[in-house]
């Protein structure tokens, strides 16, 4: 097997967090080597050609909080569409369909929370008060920030079971019909069934998220590839592609990577790989067995995005904004995702979690009838011919495990995001799964890869002063 050079960094992983760590690695001076097991770049960033425009078969959406990638989508020239928000959210259940119109704002649920919890100190008696003007559970695409701040509260402020999600979910008493909408919105949002998902683990990530802005307001023109380009630009050090990194591990003193294609040297390296990803490299590495125990904290997240191509925006003709959130089947959400360049009007359908994983293992076109069957349900049989319908489908793929991301689950060690972000010094992880600020985004991936190399250059900084003393 070849034997490569010997570099300061070695990035395992071409996705936005292991772009990000090679860019910024580059911009410390470092010398730096990135390896990609598959052919391009990207991860789940990935944007295909359609006959009327682009599909972004991964990550699309940004809201205006999420700075990294709005200065890279600006310096490389990309029009940001907004995402249309007019017109009616319905909530379909098996046999109705709701208007998500009355609604408590996240403002009022807080205050609400904080006057009862000064007032009793029975976290049931909370739940029962609040279970009387939770309606946030009826806001699917209005604001997801609203939902997020929901979520906050609700594994925050009263006790959560420690146990799992649904558990968590439960001990709300909610109405049968707002339960179903609520647990059909988190096996989407988090791509996942809420009873293998940790509680303690979701309260950690959307307790530290730092945007109270809903995730969709912008979309890039072009697709979401243009901030891959944007990254891949930069570096000077061309990245290895088809180079699956299969074993890391000490060798005299340095790291040495372990590629299909060769063997890399490096003085430090950045595993920028999603955690059920990592699970498939060899470590051996001093702390071996926690390592092992955080990655295995991780589960995937199953997830089918399917994009469908209109003539024209009908159900705007009737006051529908195109957001719905389907009970039956749990998973099932989906948004208006045109964009303002004139291009044919698509609605995006997003299935999740144990959905997902279902239909993923039935033929595309049973899939895609199906599909189009439910949205007949909220929009009326106009969706019977569409112009285009392409889908992606992230339920066990290879090299990300699936999407949107991976979560803690139940039994998982509740602490793996902040324990995996913090652990190594010459191996270092990163990744959209370890941001705090922007967990599981395409910002969070940016942020985690160039925190990665903060902390390398800090050591170096460190090792460099002692070296002077
Ligand atoms: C359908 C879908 C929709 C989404 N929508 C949005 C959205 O609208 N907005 C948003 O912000 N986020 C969205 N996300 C989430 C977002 O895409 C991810 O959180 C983010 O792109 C992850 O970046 P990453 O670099 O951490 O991981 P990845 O993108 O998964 O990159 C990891 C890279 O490592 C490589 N790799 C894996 N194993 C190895 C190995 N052994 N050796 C070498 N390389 C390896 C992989 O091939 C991959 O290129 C979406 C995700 C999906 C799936």
């Amino acid at each position: 097997m070849k034997s490569e050079s010997h570099v300061n960094v070695i990035v395992v992983g071409g996705g936005a967090a292991g772009l990000a760590a090679a860019a910024a690695a580059e911009e410390a001076g470092l010398s730096c080597q990135l390896l990609e097991a598959q052919d391009r770049l990207g991860g789940r960033i990935r944007t295909v050609p359609l006959k009327s425009g682009v599909f972004d078969e991964g990550a699309q959406m940004l809201n205006g909080d999420m700075r990294a990638v709005l200065h890279l989508a600006g310096r490389a020239g990309a029009h940001l569409s907004p995402v249309p928000r007019t017109g009616i959210d319905l909530c379909i259940a098996a046999e109705e369909s709701l208007r998500a119109e009355d609604l408590i704002s996240a403002d009022e649920i807080e205050a609400l929370l904080e006057e009862q919890v000064v007032r009793w100190d029975s976290p049931l008696e909370v739940l029962r008060a609040l279970r009387l003007k939770l309606k946030w559970w009826n806001t699917p695409w209005e604001s997801v920030g609203e939902v997020k701040r929901g979520l906050k509260l609700l594994v925050e402020k009263p006790a959560a079971p420690k146990d799992s999600l649904a558990a968590a979910l439960s001990a709300l008493l909610l109405e049968e019909e707002e339960h179903a909408m609520a647990f059909s919105l988190f096996s989407e949002m988090l791509s996942a069934a809420p009873e293998d998902i940790n509680a303690h683990a979701v309260r950690d990530i959307s307790s530290r998220y730092m945007s109270e802005r809903g995730d969709l307001e912008f979309q890039i023109a072009g697709g979401m590839g243009k901030i891959v380009e944007r990254l891949a630009s930069g570096l000077r050090h061309t990245p290895r592609l088809e180079a699956p990194v299969h074993g890391i591990r000490m060798t005299g003193g340095n790291v040495e990577v372990t590629a299909e294609a060769g063997v890399w040297r490096g003085d430090h390296v950045v595993v920028a790989v999603p955690p059920p990803a990592a699970r498939r490299i060899a470590f051996d590495l001093h702390g071996r067995d926690e390592l092992d125990g955080l990655l295995a904290s991780f589960t995937a997240g199953d997830m089918i995005k399917t994009v469908v191509v209109f003539e024209s925006a009908f159900w705007r003709r009737r006051g529908l904004s195109g957001s719905v959130i389907f009970s039956d089947p749990a998973g099932l959400v989906t948004v208006d995702a045109s964009l303002d360049d004139g291009l044919p009007p698509r609605l995006i359908a997003f299935q999740g979690g144990p959905l997902a994983r279902e239909w993923a293992a039935l033929p595309r076109d049973m899939r895609q009838a199906r599909l189009l069957n439910h949205l007949g349900r909220a929009f009326g049989e106009d969706v019977s011919t569409p112009l285009e319908v392409a889908e992606a489908v992230w339920v066990d793929h290879p090299w990300s495990g699936g999407g949107y991301n991976a979560t803690v689950r139940i039994g998982g060690n509740p602490h793996a995001v902040a324990r995996l972000a913090a652990w190594g010094d010459r191996v270092r992880f990163a990744g959209a799964e370890l941001d705090d600020l922007f967990w599981g985004h395409v910002e969070g991936a940016i942020n985690s890869g160039r925190t990665a190399i903060a902390r390398i250059t800090g050591d170096l900084k460190t090792a460099a002063r002692r070296q002077l003393a």
